[in-house]
Formats: C-alpha cells, structure tokens, sequence
C-alpha cells in the first residue's frame, strides 16, 4: 500500500498531525530568537505549525513553555 513514508509532525499551534513539508519550522536560535525557518536548517530547537498565520503566531508565542522539541 504506501510505500512512501511521510514524516508527519504535530502543529504546535493547533495540535493537528501534517506532513512535515506542509509545516513550517520555528525555531529558537541559541540567541533566544523565535523566528520562522524556512529553510529547516536553522540552529536551535525547532518545532512544526502549520502554515498559516494563525498558527504561527500560536505557535511563536507558546514557543518560549514548550519543553520537548525535535
Ligand atoms: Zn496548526
């Protein structure tokens, strides 16, 4: 059946379960940063929302109380 295995990720913002191409990465930089990270190679912690604005901003303001990430 399926062959192809999709890595799937959790929304942060809205829990919902996605493909990981249909999520976009925050990251916090060992700065102390939260920003989008387009490109998935940023340093720091990363975790997954889905893309629209909504999730995001959750997701970036719950950013800083999230304790496991991958
Ligand atoms: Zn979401």
């Amino acid at each position: 059946m399926a062959d192809k295995k999709i890595p799937m990720r959790q929304c942060v913002a809205c829990r919902a379960h996605k493909p990981k191409k249909e999520l976009i990465r925050v990251v916090r930089t060992p700065e102390g940063e939260v920003k989008v990270d387009p490109t998935g190679k940023a340093n720091g912690r990363g975790a997954y929302c889905c893309n629209s604005d909504d999730c995001i901003k959750k997701a970036i303001k719950r950013f800083p109380e999230l304790e496991v990430l991958r």
